[in-house]
């Protein structure tokens, strides 16, 4: 039976776990594919380009929308883009293989618009004061930045009902079952699934 691949999109507000949770979903399941996004931002210590991004300039990245070759793009803090290649997602999918786009919610929001039969999860802290915390903890941003992320995490939150699941990312494990199960239950919807029919029904008897 063969079945196109699935397009998990994974987003939730800045803070909520996105990296963490997709960092051990690719441990645990290398068999899906994670697709590397663009972005203007600057490189961190410790990311590789290619790898974590394709770190462009904004001249370039300019000149990628106006080619179309986003799938979805979107400025987020500090008026950085971040863009999802739009041929990756269709090769990887065309191909058979499962792909996860972690992304921020305007650019889940631009998926959903063309791409109805996604799977659209939306992970949330177990709660602000939590989330809160881990932003500060990370010590990536400025006090300033922090802020505004978890003020841009309340206004994030309304979105939620646009999205077919909710995970609670409150221990990794928990939530990466949670995901697995919501991925095994998709690849079993019945509209899915239209090779398995004919094959069960014309494989003879
Ligand atoms: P960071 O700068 O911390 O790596 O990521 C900031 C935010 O950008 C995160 O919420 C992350 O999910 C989001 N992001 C990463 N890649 C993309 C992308 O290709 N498109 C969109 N819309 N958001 C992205």
């Amino acid at each position: 039976m063969t079945q196109k691949g699935l397009l998990i999109v994974i987003s939730g507000p800045s803070g909520c776990g996105k990296g963490t949770i997709c960092k051990e979903l690719r441990r645990q399941h290398p068999e899906i594919k994670v697709s590397v996004s663009a972005t203007t931002r600057e490189i961190r210590s410790g990311e590789t380009d290619g790898k974590d991004y394709f770190f462009i300039s904004k001249e370039e990245f300019e000149r990628h929308i106006e080619e179309g070759e986003f799938l979805e793009y979107a400025r987020i803090y500090s008026g950085n883009y971040y863009g999802t290649p739009k041929k990756y997602v269709r090769d990887t999918l065309l191909s058979g293989n499962d792909l996860i786009l972690e992304i921020d919610i305007q650019g889940a929001l631009q998926v959903k618009e063309k791409f109805e039969e996604g799977v659209f999860i939306f992970l949330v802290p177990p709660s602000m004061e939590e989330l809160h915390r881990r932003l500060v903890q990370r010590g990536r941003e400025t006090p300033e930045l922090i802020m505004e992320r978890f003020k841009a995490a309340y206004e994030e939150m309304n979105f939620i009902n646009r999205y077919n699941y909710v995970v609670t990312n409150d221990k990794v494990d928990e939530a990466i079952r949670k995901i697995e199960a919501i991925i095994a239950a998709e690849k079993c919807r019945v509209i899915r699934n239209d090779a398995l029919l004919n094959e069960i029904l014309n494989g003879g008897v």
